[in-house]
């Protein structure tokens, strides 16, 4: 495939800090894109990230219609580029196209136009371990037409970003409090879609909850206000007497590949898991009862993100007296080594560049 490409005349790679990277703060030398119009896909490009012209009318920002992803590149002891398993993320990028009424990429559009910035790009790849280049493909109407209806142009563009561990806590454990009387997502609305509406009605909840000394929202279901969905960027894992428990997709919360990973890996180990609904009364009287062992978030950004209390009504549990867990190091531990080349690949997960 061909990219038309022009380069940078100075990079900017030198302004970064990389020993104190803060997530998605900084931005690679350049960019992808390729313009939807005419009902076909032109020509891919990589230019120099920059601004870009838009109209006032420019339909996404009116009425929302966009789909992100986000995987990351890492820099192995081999000294090889990794990515961590960017055909799921293709497969569920499509799969958000079709729900926000967004025309589809191919594999080819999608996966060499990445390679080829990564390639451009290839010193941003933080050579630390825990960093990585995070990178964002997202897509986003580009209509400049304020009625309400479908667009008839798109621009598909990817951008990456070096970062450093998600939470500045680290793999410390995270404080949660569940959602009270805010809604995220319903069955048959945007929860399984990557989409930014989704983040938009989670914002006011999450600040609410910052203001109260929380990490993040815990969600419940939007209809009984009792089952766990999940965190909102990540999804949620509860180790109940040696199972993992995690509430199962059912079109409100998010398929994240993390959670499709750990679900692989444990079943591998021979770990019992269940894809059930749970409620939080369930998991409030299993912390009690001691058998609530861990509880864990799986995201792309913070991989396995342990959660050390949960807050729900005026009751409040401490998890693994607020330290992170032997399954959840497990799991980050394996995860993390295969990512970086350190250890086997039993499942064909990272595609090698
Ligand atoms: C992206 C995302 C996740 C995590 O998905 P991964 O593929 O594991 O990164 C979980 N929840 C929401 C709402 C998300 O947007």
């Amino acid at each position: 495939m061909k990219i038309k490409t022009r380069l940078t005349k100075k990079s900017k790679i030198k302004e970064v800090d990389f020993d104190n990277l803060e997530f998605g703060v900084d931005f690679s030398d350049h960019m992808y894109y390729v313009d939807f119009a005419d009902g076909a896909w032109k020509e891919p490009r990589i230019e120099p990230y920059g601004p870009m012209k838009m109209y006032p009318a420019l339909s996404t920002l009116h009425y929302g219609q966009a789909v992100f992803e986000g995987l990351k590149a890492f820099l192995g002891v081999d000294g090889k580029v990794r990515l961590f398993r960017p055909d799921k993320n293709h497969e569920r990028y499509n799969m958000s196209c079709e729900r926000m009424c967004i025309p589809t990429l191919s594999w080819e559009l999608w996966f060499e136009g990445m390679k080829k910035l990564i390639e451009v790009d290839r010193e941003w790849i933080p050579g630390k371990r825990g960093c990585s280049l995070y990178i964002r493909p997202f897509i986003f109407a580009t209509d400049n037409f304020l009625g309400v209806r479908v667009s008839y142009t798109y621009r598909f563009m990817i951008i990456t970003s070096p970062v450093g561990a998600y939470y500045k806590e680290g793999l410390n454990p995270v404080k949660l409090i569940t959602s009270g009387e805010f809604v995220r997502a319903v069955r048959g609305g945007l929860g399984a879609v990557k989409t930014p509406a989704n983040y938009a009605a989670s914002l006011y909840p999450g600040e609410v909850a910052k203001k109260k000394g929380f990490t993040q929202v815990l969600w419940l279901d939007g209809i009984e206000n009792r089952y766990i969905e999940e965190v909102g960027t990540m999804n949620i894992m509860f180790v109940i007497d040696g199972t993992i428990v995690t509430p199962p997709l059912e079109g409100s919360i998010l398929p994240g590949v993390t959670r499709n990973s750990v679900i692989s890996l444990a079943k591998h180990w021979g770990v019992p898991v269940e894809e059930r609904k749970i409620t939080i009364d369930e998991v409030m009287a299993e912390a009690k009862s001691g058998r609530l062992q861990e509880v864990f978030g799986t995201g792309t950004a913070a991989v396995i993100s342990p959660v050390g209390w949960i807050q729900h009504n005026d009751d409040m549990v401490t998890i693994h007296s607020g330290e992170i867990g032997p399954m959840s190091q497990k799991l980050y531990d394996e995860i993390t080594a295969m990512q970086y080349g350190e250890k086997p690949d039993p499942f064909g997960w990272c595609i090698t560049l």
